[in-house]
């Protein structure tokens, strides 16, 4: 505001002026909201229903009317005071600052949030992957001044295979093992709907068993539109009953003692983790199946490509060779390190241990069961 100036005349302000990492975590100043803040605030800006993005107890919610729906389901009333559903592409303006969202494809209402302020654009992305998702609708790339990244799986060791051909792994193991029934660890929230509907595109009819902590995520998948087909508590047979059964359970279910009620199962887990075959022998999975709802290291640097943003930030996961490498490839990177994204993250943070120390096995395994 010191000397008037024509507007159009006016650089952009660059995005620095105007985002801050704060304890919070991303600050947009002249909007004075934040996006997945890992602690309670005024008001908050949702890119999707997982626990570490989406916390309860904040004043005002603007997220799509999906991740409100599961934000409702996993806090009550406790999922914020205020709640405003945005469809995707549709515009709001809070304090200076427009704000839309565009689809993530990571799960069901995952969204990214694009920031205008005065010329200048930033996106950011949350969560996202870019290979095809039954339950979501696909990441939508938009060109933008700098796109805030995650990079969960952000190094080259990370190359997630196609999906039909993990799916068929399982369904080849349940046709060779006939009397074995096959239990499935998978996240509550996105990965256990997805796995359903790849089975049944690849053919799998007779009924699913869910174990009690997928129940209700799977009836919203539902009530939202997402058909599962024949789902069956995993509890309610005998054992002798359960010999070819498919079950799904959380990834801290698949080795305890619920699993022994199962008939002789073969452990199963669907993760991006999966590809790291030292982490599925320690947690005794004998059949890994490498599905992420996460972009893998190609999709990472592709969509980077195609967002053509100059500058990237990166929030969480493996930041610091995604900015070494987009670093390379001319882009201006930085690493921002948001506390608390990631780290309960239920969605791949399994197994824990690795890469952030305060996870614990039962924050990994179960916080989405819950
Ligand atoms: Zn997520
Ligand atoms: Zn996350």
């Amino acid at each position: 505001m010191v000397m008037a100036m024509p507007a159009a005349r006016r650089a952009p302000p660059h995005p620095e002026r105007w985002i801050r990492v704060t304890p919070q975590g991303l600050h947009v100043v002249p909007g004075d909201f934040h996006v997945d803040p890992v602690r309670p605030v005024e008001r908050a800006v949702i890119t999707h229903g997982h626990a570490d993005h989406a916390r309860p107890g904040h004043d005002k919610v603007l997220a799509t009317p999906e991740t409100l729906a599961i934000m409702a389901a996993r806090y009550g009333d406790n999922a914020g005071a205020g709640r405003q559903a945005l469809a995707y592409g549709e515009r709001v303006t809070i304090g200076e600052v427009t704000v839309w969202l565009a689809p993530a494809g990571h799960v069901l209402g995952s969204a990214q949030a694009v920031l205008e302020w005065r010329g200048s654009r930033v996106v950011v992305s949350g969560d996202y992957k870019r290979r095809r998702d039954p339950t979501c609708p696909p990441f939508e790339p938009v060109p933008c001044d700098v796109f805030v990244t995650e990079a969960t799986f952000g190094l080259p060791v990370f190359r997630h295979p196609d999906d039909a051909g993990e799916v068929a792994k399982l369904l080849h193991s349940l046709e060779v093992f006939p009397e074995r029934s096959h239990v499935v660890g998978v996240y509550a929230l996105g990965k256990a709907q997805r796995l359903i509907r790849l089975l049944r595109e690849a053919g799998w009819e007779r009924p699913i068993y869910v174990h009690g902590a997928l129940q209700a995520l799977c009836d919203l998948y539902e009530d939202l539109g997402v058909a599962l087909g024949p789902l069956e508590p995993a509890t309610a047979k005998a054992k002798a009953e359960m010999a070819g059964a498919l079950v799904l359970a959380p990834p801290s279910a698949i080795a305890d003692r619920w699993a022994r009620r199962l008939s002789d199962p073969v452990t199963a887990m669907a993760s991006g983790w999966m590809r790291v075959r030292q982490r599925a022998k320690q947690r005794g999975v004998e059949l890994p199946l490498i599905i992420s709802d996460h972009a893998d290291w190609d999709e990472l640097n592709r969509t980077l490509d195609e967002v053509g943003a100059p500058e990237v930030w990166v929030t969480h996961g493996n930041e610091e060779a995604l900015v070494h490498h987009a670093t390379e490839r001319g882009f201006r990177a930085r690493a921002l390190s948001v506390v608390g994204l990631g780290e309960e993250d239920e969605q791949e943070s399994w197994p824990p241990g690795e890469g952030s120390g305060e996870r614990s096995e039962e924050g990994a395994g179960e916080e989405d069961g819950s």
